[in-house]
């Protein structure tokens, strides 16, 4: 395939489907020679919706009154990763909003004490924008990854999105977590509003350029109590040509089927993983508060760990892939 600069990605990402065939062909065949048919699931446990920002998309955004605010204890998080980890996950996801509560100090604790009790879980933590130091605080309390993602590449569009922060800022964070020898997850969303093809372009290559060991690529959905509550969802059909393009940018990298894309179409979510996707999130947040976690309005099931464990692999066993 010719050299995937920012013209190409947006012409491929503009062609019909007899023109983009081949690239999802590649994009599985890509999978399929790094990962074979696994596919990783990782546990998700959302442990606070409290966020001190205003991201004009995000229902956790402080502005949202409407909203029940919850935050876990730290034993609870450190049980119910120890819970996750006897269920069979290998990784376990610690994500909550920029909640001043959990300071690095509280955040390197809880840490410390999930490797202490489960040394072979892998801990990925997903909680905002710290200084370069704290990301190597974090390493240096045994956290192995961090999900930032950069949400758009272009600053304009950033600047308009997120009224306290910046892309220069954003990018400066994934750069400080890459230094600090955490794996490094990036991510965009597709469908925002002002976001052309050539953004979706600029986005891809610029989780080549961090470069990312991981990369969440979903569609944005609107939610209501939030200031673009009345704007259309993002094309799940663009979504899976733009994490396509991602694997073949990012042989290597883990690329999850996002939660946001399986929200608007499961089955066409399944589909990822012929074209790309090597990942899935799991909830293990306590049933009673998975809705309160609510970036965007979704239906989530009240199933225990173990019982979500076992649905997924089935899930995954019925595509044919080898659930890890
Ligand atoms: N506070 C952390 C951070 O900023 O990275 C993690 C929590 S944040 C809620 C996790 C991700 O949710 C964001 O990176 C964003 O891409 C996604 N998100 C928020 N609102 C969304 C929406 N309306 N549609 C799709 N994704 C959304």
């Amino acid at each position: 395939m010719a050299r995937l600069d920012a013209v190409r990605l947006a012409e491929l990402l503009s062609a019909d489907a007899a023109g983009f065939a081949p690239v999802f062909a590649q994009a599985g065949q890509t999978c399929q020679q790094v990962f074979g048919d696994t596919v990783k699931i990782r546990a998700l446990l959302e442990f606070s919706n409290y966020c001190r920002r205003k991201c004009r998309y995000c229902g956790l955004n402080c502005t949202n009154t409407q909203l029940v605010r919850f935050r876990l204890t730290p034993d609870e998080i450190v049980n119910t990763a120890v819970q996750a980890a006897q269920a069979g996950y290998q990784t376990v996801v610690l994500q909550s909003g920029e909640d001043p509560y959990f300071t690095p100090e509280i955040l390197g604790d809880i840490t410390k004490q999930i490797k202490t009790a489960c040394p072979n879980l892998a801990i990925t933590l997903s909680c905002g924008e710290f200084p370069a130091t704290v990301y190597q605080f974090f390493k240096d309390c045994g956290a192995d990854r961090y999900l930032l993602k950069h949400e758009t590449a272009d600053p304009d569009i950033y600047a308009a999105l997120h009224p306290d922060s910046s892309l220069a800022q954003r990018l400066q964070c994934l750069r400080d977590i890459h230094a600090a020898g955490l794996e490094t997850g990036g991510g965009f969303m597709v469908g925002l509003p002002g976001q052309t093809l050539q953004t979706i372009a600029e986005d891809l290559l610029l989780l080549a350029q961090i470069p990312c060991d991981m990369a969440g690529i979903g569609p944005f959905l609107p939610h209501p109590d939030t200031p673009l509550g009345s704007l259309p969802h993002g094309s799940v059909l663009l979504t899976l040509r733009a994490v396509a393009l991602a694997r073949l940018l990012l042989p290597h990298a883990n690329l999850p089927v996002t939660t946001a894309l399986g929200v608007l179409d499961r089955t066409l979510a399944d589909k990822v993983f012929c074209c790309g996707g090597n990942v899935i999130m799991q909830k293990v947040t306590p049933p009673s508060l998975r809705k309160l976690y609510q970036i965007y309005p979704a239906d989530f099931t009240a199933d225990t760990i173990t019982e979500g464990r076992s649905k997924i692999e089935a899930r995954l066993k019925a595509l044919g892939k080898i659930p890890l």
